[in-house]
């Protein structure tokens, strides 16, 4: 696995850099929290935009052993790298893909009757005997059986092996919410019907909510990347992501001038303006734009915190760099977008979002640099 990609340095417009040594001890804390239950890791959408590649790798290497996906083709990047570990594929079987899930030994998380009678068929008429999950769903609305569907479920399974995993999810568990405690306790009672089962409810937040959420096995996804599962509370996890942008040319802009697209933004004082070589198409929601009536998203340059002015264009942000003095301002130099400070969360509050899209949106332009 190349710990670099994408354009040489001296070329790039921005520059990623993920610290797979953080992503790992992301890991073990989040493990350590829900001992002795099994720490699992959630890699999809290219292990949350940080290259699927690369954090499966890590946290192979780190003795993960369990790893869920939401498609085959992320499940078989998963194969290729960590070739004894259990792939679970959270959006379930579609029709005529078990062969496939067999090919590489790989789990569906099913979801349905259809699905289940799928699987049924295809194990009978080949005598594939790989496992798989059900999801059943205790709140979410969203994926697996209902529960009025799970007294049946449990009936009908005494002639069925190799269901190794039974799961649900939480529909609110980074918040003070009463769906929590009512998911756990529906969750409980289906367990009770799959008694020799292992089970798995929480994501990173879920880990959050104590014991009661454990089970077997934990999903942990955004907060391996270093987001707050703890929303509103400090951030347990350590920082993954770090992207700093160069600068591509300052300018001087008199009061009462605008900067940017819709002139947006009016300088209030004889502005100094740094441009720098990263935007919308690169992951920089145009949301954190800077208007006259509405702050916009920060840079640090040279050590200090500065506001974008106008904007955010497809490849390019104007920055306010008046407060920083002109010496410390030179062309190509790199400005701090996520890091020193700014985590993921941040960004993503002033991009109207959440940590989640601001990961799943990092950009295909940056250098990519790997540390571990
Ligand atoms: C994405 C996902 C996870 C991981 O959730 P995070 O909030 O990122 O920790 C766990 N389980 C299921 C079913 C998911 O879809």
């Amino acid at each position: 696995m190349a710990t670099e990609s994408g354009p040489a340095e001296t070329e790039a417009g921005g520059i990623l850099t993920i610290d797979l040594a953080a992503i790992v001890a992301n890991w073990r804390a989040l493990r350590a929290r829900a001992a002795p239950a099994e720490g699992a890791a959630v890699v999809k959408a290219d292990g949350y935009g940080c290259g699927i590649d690369e954090v499966t790798g890590a946290l192979a290497a780190a003795g993960c052993c369990t790893f869920f996906v939401a498609n085959l083709a992320e499940a078989r990047r998963v194969r290729a790298i960590a070739a004894d570990t259990t792939v679970y594929v959270l959006n379930g079987l579609l029709p005529g893909t078990a062969p496939a899930y067999a090919k590489e030994s790989l789990r569906p998380v099913i979801g349905s009757r259809a699905e289940l009678d799928e699987w049924n068929a295809y194990q009978v008429s080949t005598g594939w005997a790989g496992a798989a999950a059900l999801h059943v769903d205790t709140g979410m609305n969203r994926l697996g059986f209902a529960l009025d569907e799970t007294a049946d479920l449990a009936a009908s399974l005494g002639a069925q092996p190799g269901i190794a995993l039974v799961m649900s999810h939480f529909a609110c568990a980074e918040e003070e919410h009463p769906l929590n405690s009512r998911q756990m306790a529906r969750f409980r009672k289906i367990r009770a019907l799959f008694p020799q089962i292992p089970g798995s409810i929480a994501n990173s937040s879920g880990i959050f909510l104590g014991a009661e959420a454990h089970h077997d096995l934990v999903r942990p996804g955004v907060a391996l990347y270093g987001a707050n599962p703890t929303p509103g509370r400090p951030n347990p996890m350590r920082p993954v992501v770090r992207l700093d942008a160069r600068i591509v040319q300052t300018r001087d802009v008199a009061t009462g001038e605008t900067v940017g697209y819709g002139a947006t933004w009016t300088a209030r004082r004889p502005s100094h303006i740094a441009i720098i070589s990263a935007g919308y198409a690169d992951g920089l929601m145009r949301a954190a734009s800077a208007t006259d009536a509405h702050a916009g998203a920060e840079a640090i340059v040279a050590g200090q915190r500065c506001p974008f002015a106008g904007r955010i264009s497809m490849d390019l942000i104007a920055l306010d760099v008046t407060d920083v003095p002109t010496s410390e301002i030179r062309r190509s130099d790199l400005v701090t977008l996520i890091g020193e400070g700014i985590g993921v969360d941040d960004l993503a509050k002033r991009e109207g979002t959440i940590g989640y899209e601001v990961l799943t949106s990092l950009g295909r332009r940056y250098r990519r640099i790997y540390t571990s």
